[in-house]
C-alpha cells in the first residue's frame, strides 16, 4: 500500500509526502500498477476514493517534459470537476518545474484559451464540447496524445456527450493509453467503454474501500414540501443537498424555503458561471445550508461533508439515485439520504425495496415543525481582489484577526479566485468585518468588499 512500491521517481515520492498522502487509496494501489505499465484501465471509483490521484500520478509519470505537446487529456463532464481535477493535478506536479496543465472549459473565453493553447501545454483538463470546438478550429493539436483519461465516465456517456467524444476521438491516435473512471458502469455505459478500450485491467473497489455510511429513510406523503420541513426539523442537518428533476423546481422550492425561514439557494442549468459560482461558494462554505439542485447541475460537486441528500423528486433511475446519495455519508461520517413520494409514485418506489436497510414510512408519523427556520452560520463577504491582485488567504485572515480583532474561529472558509476572493465570516461578526474591510486595508491597499 506504500507509494514507494512503485516505480516512481524521488521526486516525485518526495512531493506525495510532502502532500501528506502517506498510503495508496485502494483504487490507487488497485489501478497504479496497469497504469504504469501503460495498460488500459477501466476503473470503479467514486469521487472522494483518490481517483484523480490514481490517473494522475499516472499521467505525469508517463509525461516527457522537455516535449511540449500535448501529451495527455482528460475530458470531464463538468467545468466544475475539470477544476477540481487540474488543482488536483498541479499539486501532484509540483515536484518538477514546467509541467504546463492547461484547463479548457466551455463558458470561459475562447480567445483567451487560443492565447494559452498559443503558447503549448502538456496536459489539457476539460470538458468535451470545448475541446472539440479547439479541434475544429485547429487550435488544439492532440496527434501527441500518449493518454486519454474519462473522468466520471458514467455521467459523460449519459449525458449525451457521446457524440462529442467519437468527434473527438477521430482527432486522438488509436495508439494511446485509455484510462475509464466510474462511479458506475451499467451495460449501455459498458457497451461504450469497450468501443473505447483496448485489453482493459478492470479495477473493481470491492470490500477494502471505505463504504459510505447513509441512513435511507423514504416518507410517503401528500405534501412534499411540508414533510421536508418535518425532517430537517427532526435532523437538523448542517447542510444539505435536495435533489429535483427540473430547473423550474429548483428554483421555485427555494423560494418557497426561503418564504419559509429556510435559507436555501438553486443552482440550475439557467445560471451564468458567476451565479454558479456564487452559489458554490456560498454552499461550501456554509453561508447557505440548503442548496436546491437538478442532476446535471450538480455534477462535479464535490462537498467534503454533507449531512443530507433529499431526493424531493424521485430520480429517473436507480443509477442516478446511487449518484444522488453517495454524496453524503463520506469517510466515516454519518450521512442521511431522504426520499420523498406520492401515493401516484407508489409503483416506481417498489424497485427500491430490494435493500432491507432502507426504512419506509408514513410522513404522518413526524412530528409536524412548520415553523421550523433555518439561517446559516456563516455570511459571505467578497473582497474585489484575486491572485491577480497576490492576494492570499494568509493576507485576508491576518488582517481579520489582526487590526479588525475577529477572533479566528470566526473566519470560516476563504476561496481565492483570479480576481475576487470570498470570505466566510460567523453571522454575528460579519458587521464589524466587513466594515473594517470597507474602510481599512489589505496589503496595505484598499478594495471594494460588498456582502453576497
Ligand atoms: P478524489 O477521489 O480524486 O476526488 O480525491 C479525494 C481526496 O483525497 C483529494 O482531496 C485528494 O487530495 C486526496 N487523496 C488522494 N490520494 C490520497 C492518498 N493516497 N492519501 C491521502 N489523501 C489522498
Amino acid at each position: 500500500m506504500n507509494f514507494s512500491k512503485l516505480p516512481l521517481t524521488q521526486a516525485m515520492l518526495t512531493n506525495l509526502d510532502a502532500l501528506g498522502y502517506a498510503k495508496m487509496t485502494a483504487v490507487q494501489s488497485a489501478a497504479l500498477p496497469y497504469i504504469l505499465q501503460g495498460r488500459d484501465v477501466m476503473a470503479e471509483a467514486k469521487t472522494g476514493s483518490g481517483k484523480t490521484a490514481a490517473f494522475g500520478i499516472g499521467l505525469l509519470h508517463n509525461l516527457d517534459v522537455k516535449k511540449f505537446r500535448v501529451q495527455s487529456l482528460v475530458l470531464c463532464p463538468t467545468r466544475e470537476l475539470a477544476d477540481q481535477v487540474a488543482k488536483e493535478l498541479r499539486r501532484l506536479a509540483r515536484f518538477q518545474h514546467n509541467i504546463k496543465i492547461l484547463m479548457l472549459t466551455g463558458g470561459e473565453s475562447f480567445g483567451k484559451q487560443l492565447g494559452s493553447l498559443a503558447h503549448q501545454a502538456h496536459i489539457i483538463v476539460g470538458t468535451p464540447g470545448r475541446i472539440l470546438k479547439h479541434l475544429n478550429k485547429e487550435s488544439l493539436d492532440l496527434s501527441n496524445l500518449n493518454t486519454l483519461v474519462l473522468d466520471e465516465a458514467d455521467r459523460m456517456l449519459d449525458m449525451g456527450f457521446i457524440e462529442e467524444i467519437e468527434s473527438l476521438l477521430a482527432f486522438v491516435p488509436k495508439e494511446r493509453q485509455t484510462l475509464l473512471f466510474s462511479a458506475t458502469y451499467d451495460e449501455e455505459v459498458k457497451k461504450v467503454a469497450h468501443t473505447l478500450l483496448r485489453e482493459a485491467a478492470v479495477v473493481k473497489m470491492t470490500a477494502e474501500e471505505k463504504p459510505n455510511v447513509i441512513d435511507e429513510l423514504f416518507y410517503e406523503t401528500q405534501d412534499k414540501t411540508a414533510t421536508l420541513v418535518n425532517v430537517l426539523a427532526l435532523k437538523k442537518p448542517k447542510n444539505v443537498i435536495i435533489f429535483t428533476n427540473t430547473k423550474l423546481q429548483a428554483k421555485e422550492l427555494a423560494e418557497e424555503l426561503v418564504g419559509r425561514k429556510i435559507d436555501a439557494l438553486a443552482i440550475h442549468g439557467d445560471l451564468e458561471q458567476y451565479e454558479r459560482n456564487d452559489v458554490l461558494v456560498q454552499f461550501s462554505n456554509g453561508s447557505t445550508p440548503i442548496l436546491v439542485a437538478t442532476d446535471v447541475a450538480a455534477r462535479g460537486l464535490d462537498i467534503k461533508e454533507l449531512a443530507m441528500v433529499v431526493n424531493y423528486d424521485l430520480p429517473h433511475t436507480k443509477e442516478t439515485y446511487t449518484h444522488r446519495i453517495g454524496r453524503t455519508g463520506r469517510a466515516g461520517m454519518q450521512g442521511e439520504a431522504v426520499t420523498l413520494y406520492t401515493t401516484d409514485e407508489l409503483e416506481k418506489i417498489t424497485e427500491y425495496k430490494d435493500q432491507s436497510k432502507r426504512i419506509f414510512s408514513d410522513a404522518d408519523s413526524l412530528e409536524d415543525a412548520q415553523a421550523f427556520t433555518m439561517k446559516p452560520e456563516f455570511v459571505t463577504l467578497v473582497i474585489e481582489g484575486g491572485k491577480k491582485d497576490k492576494l492570499r488567504a494568509g493576507d485576508i485572515l491576518g488582517a481579520l484577526t489582526g487590526d479588525a480583532g475577529l477572533a479566528g474561529k470566526s473566519i470560516g472558509k476563504i476561496d481565492i479566485y483570479e480576481r475576487q476572493a470570498y470570505v466566510a465570516i460567523q453571522t454575528q461578526e460579519s458587521k464589524k468585518a466587513l466594515s473594517y474591510l470597507k474602510n481599512g486595508k489589505i496589503k496595505k491597499k484598499k478594495f471594494s468588499v460588498w456582502v453576497l
